[in-house]
């Protein structure tokens, strides 16, 4: 008998959410420290987004505002677009992403291969937001539901009532509470979502955003410079970012991000993408801040293989002032 959407639902349901937080130990600068990090490429198409995308799904269905058939567009550098595209088909939609053309070819290999119609959009076409214009223009044409992940508050609520919650219960089971969370912003969904949520349980937790420091879209307001760390600092400050409401931005060199995240493969077998390292190197910032004690979280997003094509397969040459020459790592516990 064909399944109804709603036992669709609870029937993928635990393919997402319940990933490990990974406690790693550490010693940087010469002291021992404590980095935590919620495994997200263990979700069912190996990233975070999947929470994101289940959710504004599941929402978008009880609240009657995406039909049966409807198309699902989305503008996305990567990972969204690849949870739409499965989540979308196993549902039953066709799937159309709008994506940069200088996103990794993993990406629109993966999106393709789950089904999805991916379209290109090049420099001059507008890039990032030439893609959410053309999402714009083709939901005109009715048909489509627009999953708006960049100013849709179900995302920030995806990680609030899930990734946050899960969190604080696993904080919780081995007597913590977080002092602070860090991540890199794409949406700002992620940072936003957890600090909700670590924030009932430690009114005191810290917020922090994280971006490339040699492309500052949130400290500038605008696109600058060019970066390597995939899926974040797009070209402009999301809606459901809100700055005011954190403890200010920090920032995390390209080639230091690489380097960070090819440590943790190569030294821990914990192969993660990019904004991985960006977020593990994010972490010792703010301990620089809160004290070499200090409790924060934060995310690998996704693995490292939608990176194997990309400066990350690359021996990096480290440079002065990275902080991932003065990282040394030690070892990790794992709290399911
Ligand atoms: N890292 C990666 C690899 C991502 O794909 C994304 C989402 N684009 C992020 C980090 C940022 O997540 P968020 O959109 O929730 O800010």
């Amino acid at each position: 008998m064909e399944q109804t959407i709603t036992q669709k639902f609870e029937a993928i349901r635990p393919m997402i959410g319940g990933t490990p937080l990974v406690e790693i130990s550490l010693r940087f600068r010469g002291k021992e420290r404590k980095v935590y990090a919620k495994a997200e490429y263990y979700n069912l198409t190996g990233s975070i987004k999947d929470r994101v995308a289940y959710h504004i799904l599941k929402k978008a269905y009880e609240e009657g505002t995406i039909s049966p058939g409807d198309t699902i567009v989305e503008a996305t550098s990567g990972n969204t677009g690849i949870s739409f595209s499965a989540l979308g088909r196993y549902l039953g939609h066709p799937v159309e992403i709008y994506m940069p053309d200088w996103m990794s070819r993993e990406r629109i290999a993966l999106m393709e291969s789950f089904g999805a119609k991916v379209r290109l959009v090049s420099h001059e076409e507008g890039g990032f937001l030439g893609s959410i214009r053309m999402t714009e223009e083709r939901a005109a044409k009715g048909g489509a539901f627009l999953p708006n992940q960049f100013s849709n508050p179900d995302n920030v609520e995806a990680h609030a009532v899930w990734t946050g919650e899960e969190i604080v219960s696993q904080f919780k089971s081995i007597g913590k509470t977080a002092d602070a969370v860090v991540a890199g912003v794409g949406t700002g969904g992620t940072v936003m979502g957890i600090a909700e949520s670590l924030k009932k349980a430690n009114p005191d937790c810290k917020v922090y955003p994280l971006e490339p420091s040699n492309s500052p879209t949130l400290s500038t307001g605008y696109k600058v410079g060019k970066h390597r760390i995939y899926g974040i600092s797009d070209e402009f400050i999301p809606d459901i970012l809100k700055l005011e409401q954190t403890n200010g931005v920090v920032s995390v060199d390209d080639g230091d991000a690489i380097c960070m995240a090819r440590m943790l493969s190569e030294e821990l077998g914990i192969g993660v993408g990019v904004s991985s390292g960006a977020n593990f190197l994010g972490v010792l910032l703010a301990q620089d801040s809160l004290g070499d004690d200090s409790t924060v979280v934060t995310v690998f997003a996704d693995d490292n293989k939608k990176y194997l094509s990309t400066d990350y397969s690359k021996p990096q040459i480290p440079e002065e002032g990275y902080l991932s020459k003065e990282v040394e790592l030690l070892g990790i516990r794992v709290i399911r």
